[in-house]
């Protein structure tokens, strides 16, 4: 396929990979030296058993790479390539940079510099804590929400406040299952202890090892999480599940609330006699997308149509207001 930039430093291919300079691919499979996991979720990591064996080596930071390991990937040592934060490395005469984002423990923001150029990729991000890249000359960026009709009308901080207020108001009475996405079920179980909940942690055994990874990696200690080993939880306790594992759950004794960034209407919906959803997302709002590019000012920019929704509205939209050039790919 051919690049999408002008001067072939990036793009966005059908498989959802996108290419960096001439060497680098991150978050899908194809043929390049170099493989990057910018995260550990589903998405990003698509493809990398064909990475490992392809490519000769597996770029990722250090608590990524520990959480993919937790996932189950095997990647041998002489190709797993960790690489802690604003921390350069040559590869072929292209030099890549792993930049902070806030999404989950472990995440990064992608820069690589060529001979003909600098591509940034950003990842899933969310504002504030995300530091644009400048200096750009292609910035790929994720839109998961690509247009207003996305927007939330609440803080994040209100939304944990919520959640918290309705843990501890259905725990008293027995279990309360909490179920979200890897990442998100850790750092709630951060923020619920900040916000005073003193009850009794639960959660599958791949879960209470990436808690113990995001711990570290967020310096904060949410104190012992109980292996969950399946059936009826009978003591007041807040059971973190897999948001995959809703359906054979939903049954179960206790209040179930799921974390979800698509519920728009309000932050905490009813949606069952004892089943709840509460608005909480990790990505960025469309407006907090427009700021990042605002702040960063590449000469170009690729809007990834592969994970986001709208994204053509944002290319627009970023034409239009901000005076960048942008296309949505693929
Ligand atoms: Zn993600």
């Amino acid at each position: 396929m051919a690049l999408g930039s002008p001067e072939g430093l990036a793009g966005v291919t059908d498989n959802g990979a996108v290419l960096l300079g001439s060497n680098f691919v991150a978050d899908s499979f194809w043929r390049r030296l170099v493989r990057i996991v910018t995260h550990a979720h589903a998405d990003h990591y698509k493809g990398l058993p064909s990475s490992i064996r392809e490519s000769i080596a597996v770029i990722a930071t250090p608590t990524t790479l520990e959480l993919l390991r937790i996932l189950g990937f095997q990647i041998p040592r002489d190709k797993s390539l960790p690489l802690e934060y604003d921390r350069g490395i040559a590869i072929e005469e292209e030099v890549v940079t792993l930049r902070r984002s806030r999404h989950i423990a472990g995440s990064a923001q992608v820069e690589v510099e060529t001979s003909n150029g600098r591509a940034g990729y950003t990842g899933d991000f969310k504002l504030p804590g995300t530091p644009p890249m400048t200096d750009l000359d292609v910035l790929v960026i994720d839109a998961t929400y690509g247009s207003p009709r996305f927007e939330r009308r609440w803080s994040d901080s209100e939304a944990l406040d919520a959640l918290a207020l309705l843990v501890e108001k259905h725990v008293k009475n027995g279990p309360v299952w909490v179920y979200g996405y890897h990442g998100k079920l850790q750092e709630v179980m951060v923020e619920l202890r900040r916000r005073g909940v003193k009850h009794r942690f639960l959660a599958d055994y791949k879960t209470v090892r990436m808690v113990e990874a995001a711990s570290r990696y967020y310096n904060y200690d949410v104190g012992d999480v109980g292996v969950y080993k399946g059936g009826q939880v009978d003591e007041p306790s807040v059971v973190f599940t897999h948001v995959s594992k809703i359906n054979s759950k939903s049954r179960m004794k206790g209040a179930h609330i799921v974390l979800t960034g698509w519920e728009l209407k309000d932050v905490v919906v009813r949606v069952g006699e004892n089943r709840y959803n509460v608005s909480f997302s990790d990505h960025a709002t469309f407006r907090e997308v427009v700021a990042y590019v605002s702040e960063a000012r590449p000469k170009e920019v690729i809007v990834d149509a592969y994970r986001g929704r709208d994204a053509w509205f944002t290319a627009k939209y970023i034409e239009k207001l901000l005076g960048i050039k942008a296309r949505a790919e693929p």
